[in-house]
Parts: C-alpha cells; structure tokens; sequence
C-alpha cells in the first residue's frame, strides 16, 4: 500500500482552509438578486429606519408625564385632538400638547409633542371628545424610536458575509438596492471510474448509473457555487491527468469522484502527486476516509470516494468549508439545521474515527417527541441516504452513542 496516514477531520480541515485563497473577482447586483451571495463590501447603514417614531400598539399618543397616577381607580382624562392614519406624513399631524391625546394605530408616526402610547384596552372614550386612560406610561412606552430598526452609520454586514433571505429585507429597508459580492465560485465535477455510465444513458450489468456528480451539483448549487460537469473519465491515467490539467485551468475548485483510494485502477492520487501538491489523504472518518486534497497551480483539487454515500458526507463535512472560504466567507458557521431526538437504538463506533450514521426520524405524535433510528447500509448504497432525513455526528473520542441517548441529528 502506499502512503495512506489519515488525518483527523478538523485537522485537515485547517490544513486546506490555510492554502486557499478566497476568489477576489467582484460584481454589483441589484439588492433583490443578491440571496446566497457573499458580500465584498462592509455594510453601513445609510438612513435612520423606519426614520420616524412609530406607535408599537393601537391606541392613544400622549405626553408620558399626563399620565402620571393612572389606574381604573383614577383615570386621567384627556382632550382628543385627532386621529393618525397609516402612511400619514407626520409633519401633517397636530402637536399633542399638556392634557391632550391623539388616536393612534399600530405602526401610525408618532405625533409631534407625544413620547408614549397607551394602549386602547387601557383606555374608554367618555365621549368623542375625551378619553380616559388606567395606565400610567413612561416615555418611550409602546414606541419604536425613528432608529429602532437600524440607526444611521451602523456596522450592519461585513464583508464575508453570505446574505440570507432576511438580510435582503434589511437591505431593502435600509434603502441599499445593490450590493457588491463575489463572484460565484465555479466548481468543476470530474466523475472517475471506468464502470462508470452517464445516468441516463443504457446500460449492461457489470456497469453503474453515474450519479455522483448530480448530487454534488445540487449540494454546489444549494451552497451558492456554479457547479459544471465536466463528465466521465475512465480509469486511465492519461486521461484522467489531462481532464484535471483542463479542470484546473477553467475552474476555482475541482472535485472529483471515485478513484481517490489505493487500489491499482486509482489515479486521483498519482495524478495529483504529479500536477501538484498532495495536503492531505486520507480522513479519519467513516464513511468517506479515502478522501485527498491537492493545490495544483494554486487551485484547490478534492478527490472524494467513488461510495456514493461516502461523497455526499465528505461534502458535507470537508469540501463545505472549503468552498466556503474559497467563495469568500469570512465566518463559516455549522451549515445544517439540528434536531433534537432520542436514539432508537445503540450506535457503536471505532475509537480514534470520527462516524456519521444515516438517521431516520419519527415523530411519536401522541407523545409529540422525536425518535432517531439509525439506517444501516453499505456506503455504495445511495438508498441509505435516500431513506433518512439526517447524520448523526459520533465524535472520535465516543465508541458508542447509547440507546435512548437524545442525539442532536443534522438534517440533509
Ligand atoms: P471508487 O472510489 O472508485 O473505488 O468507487 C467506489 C464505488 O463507488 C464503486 O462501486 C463505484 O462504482 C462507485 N462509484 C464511483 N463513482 C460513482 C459515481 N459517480 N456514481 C455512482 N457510483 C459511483
Ligand atoms: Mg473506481
């Protein structure tokens, strides 16, 4: 056998983040169409939001200090002076004065002279006139201040951030239409292995439907990256060295599939050996430890197992990071939703390796609790994954998760 020395997961992770550089090419999009994109610019906020004080709650505004000793016993009685509309400028309202209040709905401006709202079921209207209020209020109760939301020169985003769905409507609501980001990585998928068909094409026995490079196009896809498959290469060291020579050259990152272990038909390693220099190989994981990572010409190069099941979770786990930092992410915070469930079953492990077990989830309803069963397969067998929901993690220093154990289990 030649060279295997399995590094630990966190271990290799660090390894490869500190020879990747983040992709430095930058494009302004409209604020709308920037979602899973990685921010290359601080964001200061420009303008007060909402930019005026507005009422948190329907009722009357008022100045905080008229209402001093309010209760059921003894009301306060005010004059109403008017009433504000959604959406009305409040240059155009009436200024509460000493013994005065103004009707007012939720999100209504705030009129001129008020500082806190009492809200309608602390109040009865005596008549059209006069309302009386039960509550005292101090000022600022029931307002949101005109910077409540975000305040003018506020730090909002750094650069490296990835923007979510709800940072576009705080983009939006701070009046910042278009953002500079960068470039979406583009990641080339070679899938190697002479058995190998394109899916839908026919096929005999002795051959395999190729699926692996559909799934990491999806899972790229997912996380924001530009995935293009660059098709099958056989077993064959020629072939393969050129295909990854052209890869290199078109591609921010290249994966590959299949061919990463050391039998006599695997070249991923020679042929990165000899294009560039070989980081890491081997994982102290399972499923997934014959797993490579090569710089060639200052590209980052992964080499995933061929075991379909054994690709998806080295995506997961290792090329994640990776192309989060080549797309220009400052923090790489854990990538997957958790939920909480009680494990149905023992789950042993080796010491010294780091397991990942395929989980279905049940939902007892009637109890309204969660149960982790564990999906036993070989990890050539996609329908492992396609039967569960999650992976539970069992760290390298556990040899058995027990049963009844409340498991946190990442959501695929
Ligand atoms: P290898 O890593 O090349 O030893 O492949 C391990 C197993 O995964 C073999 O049974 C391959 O046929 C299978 N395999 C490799 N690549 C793919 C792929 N792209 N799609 C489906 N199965 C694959
Ligand atoms: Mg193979």
């Amino acid at each position: 056998m030649r060279g295997f020395e399995a590094k630990k997961l966190d271990e290799a992770i660090a390894l490869a983040l500190a020879h990747i550089e983040p992709i430095a090419d930058t494009e302004t999009l409209p604020t709308t169409d920037s979602c899973g994109r990685v921010l290359a610019e601080d964001i200061v906020c420009p303008e007060d939001v909402p930019g005026f004080a507005r009422s948190a709650m329907d009722g009357y505004a008022v100045r905080a200090s008229e209402t001093h000793g309010a209760s059921r016993e003894h009301p306060v009685l005010l004059k109403i002076i008017g009433s504000v509309e959604m959406g009305q400028d409040p240059r155009t309202l009436p200024s509460v004065h000493a013994g005065e209040a103004c009707e007012i709905p939720t999100g209504g401006p705030l009129p001129d002279g008020a500082d806190a709202v009492v809200m309608l079921e602390e109040t009865e209207r005596q008549n059209d006139q006069i309302v009386r209020l039960f509550a005292e209020v101090t000022p600022g109760t029931h307002v949101l201040s005109a910077d409540s939301d975000f305040r003018r020169g506020e730090l909002v985003f750094t650069a490296g951030h990835k923007l979510r769905a709800v940072d576009i409507g705080a983009l939006l609501a701070m009046g910042i239409f278009s953002v500079k980001v960068y470039r979406r990585a583009r990641v080339g998928l070679i899938s190697t292995g002479s058995e190998l068909v394109e899916a839908e094409q026919p096929i005999r026995p002795g051959q395999v439907r190729q699926i692996n490079s559909h799934i990491l196009y999806h899972l790229l896809e997912s996380q924001g990256a530009q995935a293009i498959s660059v098709g099958i290469v056989p077993d064959d060291r020629a072939r393969l060295r050129a295909t990854v020579q052209r890869a290199v050259r078109e591609f921010d990152l290249v994966l590959l599939s299949g061919g990463s272990s050391v039998g006599t038909r695997d070249w991923t390693l020679q042929t990165l050996q000899e294009l560039g220099e070989v980081l890491v190989h081997g994982l102290q994981i399972k499923p997934g430890k014959p797993t490579i990572f090569a710089v060639v010409d200052t590209k980052p190069v992964i080499g995933l197992p061929g075991n379909p099941v054994s690709c998806v979770l080295v995506f997961e786990k290792f090329v994640r990071p990776v192309l989060a930092r080549r797309s220009g992410l400052r923090v790489l915070l854990p990538a997957h939703r958790l939920a909480s469930a009680q494990l149905t079953q023992t789950v042993r492990s080796a010491p010294g390796r780091e397991d990942f077990v395929a989980i279905r989830l049940r939902l007892d309803e009637s109890l309204g609790r969660l149960y982790a069963e564990p999906v036993l397969g070989h990890s050539n067998n996609i329908s492992t994954l396609a039967r569960a929901d999650g992976i539970l993690r069992v760290p390298s220093e556990f040899e058995e998760v027990p049963e009844g154990a409340h498991v946190w289990v990442e959501l695929l």
